[in-house]
């Protein structure tokens, strides 16, 4: 069942993953609203805690909040669509997502945003011309 604010939690993230920005449109499973913080760790219900993921990224958080940064080793904070910045923390390389911050570094990783089967997809939105998507300001 979806979640009551599921409406409005798509339309503000303007229907694409607010993880990896695959658009609903284009992906060929569902996209869900997600607890930032899950529940277990005494995440809210309220709408600054809910995020639109995609299946994908959904299943590689479950209810993880924070990963090792892969350069660094250090213990950091998963991305927060609510109070970060996609495009600080984020970038294109082609079809990889590439971090540019230990959040973003940290976070490619552990929703494994970079693993083959979705690069093959990105790679084909590419050259229809579809992704990268653009990023809201
Ligand atoms: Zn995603």
């Amino acid at each position: 069942m979806a979640h009551p604010r599921h409406e409005f939690v798509r339309a503000r993230a303007g229907s694409a993953c607010e993880y990896c920005r695959i658009p609903a449109a284009v992906y060929a499973g569902p996209l869900t609203t997600e607890h930032i913080i899950a529940r277990r760790h005494g995440g809210s219900d309220r709408d600054d805690n809910l995020a639109f993921a995609c299946a994908r990224c959904n299943l590689h958080k479950g209810p993880n909040i924070a990963g090792l940064d892969p350069e660094t080793g250090e213990l950091t904070r998963l991305f927060n669509p609510r109070i970060d910045t996609w495009g600080d923390h984020f970038e294109w390389s082609g079809h990889i997502l590439v971090g540019r911050t230990p959040i973003g570094r940290t976070t490619a990783r552990v929703l494994a945003m970079n693993e083959p089967a979705i690069r093959v997809v990105r790679a084909a939105l590419l050259l229809e011309g579809v992704f990268p998507p653009i990023e809201p300001s």
